[in-house]
């Protein structure tokens, strides 16, 4: 797989706001924030695709959704609510190639029809 731009985060080759770390996974403000909060959790190995999710990984894909959890109660919107999405290839709108899960809330989201 090639170095993605977020492979430079982790090794600290270029800035991120950075709100949560721990031994597998880092966790950054959106450059292009679509809601008040807008976080993305990511593995620090490299892993492009949920289609490359291996099924021995699933213990790091869990502890990616119980990071965003963290995470939304230290930005104060647990209880309001948010949203978790991980967007996959081309008609997922997938645009960075290694994995990454996305927290938004911070406002009321419209509905996945859009409304
Ligand atoms: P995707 O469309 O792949 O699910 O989401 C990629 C996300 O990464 C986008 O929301 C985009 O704004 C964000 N992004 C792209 N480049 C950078 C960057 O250099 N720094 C940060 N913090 N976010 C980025």
């Amino acid at each position: 797989m090639s170095e993605t731009i977020f492979s430079k985060i982790i090794k600290r080759e270029i800035p991120a706001d950075i709100v949560y770390e721990d031994d597998d996974l880092l966790a950054f403000r959106d450059i292009n924030p679509l809601a008040p909060v807008h976080v993305l959790v990511i593995p620090k190995v490299e892993i492009a695709t949920v289609n490359d999710i291996q099924p021995e990984q699933a213990e790091l894909i869990g502890k990616m959704v119980l990071a965003a959890q963290h995470i939304a109660k230290q930005e104060g919107i647990d209880e309001d609510g948010y949203r978790v999405a991980i967007n996959c290839n081309q008609h997922g709108c997938q645009e960075v190639f290694h994995l990454h899960l996305h927290l938004m809330g911070g406002k009321q989201l419209r509905n996945l029809a859009g409304h």
